[in-house]
C-alpha cells in the first residue's frame, strides 16, 4: 500500500509554545499597533530611513532567532523521518520546522524567513545574524555589501507579493495530498486559508487543529481543539501507525 502524502499547514499557533507571539494574524501584534505595522510595510520601509533604523532595532531585539522548536515541530519532523511523505506549508517565518529536523526542501515558507536578509535591489541573501552583527557594530541601516542597495529581512512584508513559485508548489502539494492538517492557523489570512478549501475540494482528509473555530470547520473531517503541543504529536502518532 502506498503511504499517504501528508501536508501540514502551520500557522502562528504551532510556535506559541516556543515563545513566539502571533505577529501577523488578524489579531496579531502588527495589526493592533499601526506604528509597528509601518515597520513591516514595504512602502514605508523603502521610503523612510528612520523606519528602517527602527526596523533593524526591532529585529535586533526580536527573540525569534533564539527560539527552539517545540513538541509539535518535533512530531512533524519525526513523522517525516518515519518514512511517511510529509510536506510542510507554513505561514511562520521562524524556521522552527527545519530546526526540528524537517529537510528544508520539504518546507514551503509562504511568508519567507526571518533567519535571512535579502537585498531589495540585487536580491543577494545571507544569514540574518550577519546583518544584525553589522547593526550591533554601529551600522544603523546596513546597506548591501554587493551593490549598496537597501537590505531587509527575507520575510514578506505587508504590501509585498508572496513568492509565486513557493505559492505554486503549495497549491500543487495541497491538490496532491491525501491528508491535509491545518495546525495553529486561524485560516483567515489568504492564501493559506484558501488551501484548506482546495485540499477538501481535491478529496484530501481535512484535519483542523486549532484552539479557536475557523471558517473551514464545517468542511473539516476532524477538528481538534486541544493544545497543539500534546494534540498534534498524538494525532501524528496515529497517522504513522495507520500508514504502516
Ligand atoms: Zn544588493
Amino acid at each position: 500500500m502506498n503511504k499517504p502524502l501528508v501536508a501540514v499547514l502551520s500557522g502562528a499557533g504551532i510556535s506559541t509554545d516556543s515563545g513566539i507571539p502571533d505577529y501577523r494574524g488578524p489579531n496579531g501584534l502588527w495589526r493592533r499597533d499601526p506604528g509597528a505595522e509601518k515597520l513591516v510595510t514595504y512602502e514605508y520601509y523603502m521610503g523612510d530611513p528612520e523606519i528602517r533604523r527602527r526596523s533593524w532595532q526591532m529585529r535586533r531585539k526580536n527573540r525569534t532567532l533564539k527560539a527552539e522548536p517545540n513538541a509539535a515541530h518535533l512530531a512533524v519532523a519525526e513523522l517525516e523521518q518515519s518514512g511517511v511523505p510529509v510536506r510542510v506549508i507554513t505561514q511562520n517565518v521562524d524556521g522552527l520546522h527545519q530546526l526540528a529536523g524537517m529537510p528544508a526542501r520539504k518546507v514551503l515558507e509562504l511568508h519567507g524567513s526571518a533567519r535571512s536578509f535579502v537585498c531589495t535591489k540585487c536580491h543577494a541573501r545571507g544569514p540574518m545574524e550577519d546583518a544584525l552583527a553589522r547593526v550591533e557594530a554601529g551600522e544603523d541601516d546596513p546597506p548591501c555589501l554587493e551593490c549598496g542597495g537597501i537590505l531587509k529581512s527575507a520575510t514578506v512584508m505587508f504590501g509585498e507579493r508572496l513568492d509565486p513559485v513557493v505559492l505554486g508548489e503549495a497549491v500543487a502539494i495541497t491538490k496532491a495530498c491525501q491528508v491535509f492538517i491545518a495546525v495553529g492557523s486561524s485560516l483567515q489570512v489568504q492564501p493559506a486559508a484558501g488551501l484548506a478549501g482546495v485540499a477538501a475540494d481535491h478529496g484530501a482528509r481535512l484535519v483542523i487543529v486549532n484552539a479557536e473555530p475557523t471558517p473551514y470547520d464545517e468542511i473539516a473531517d476532524e477538528i481538534v481543539r486541544e493544545p497543539i503541543g500534546t494534540a498534534l504529536p498524538e494525532l501524528l502518532r496515529g497517522l504513522r501507525e495507520s500508514s504502516r
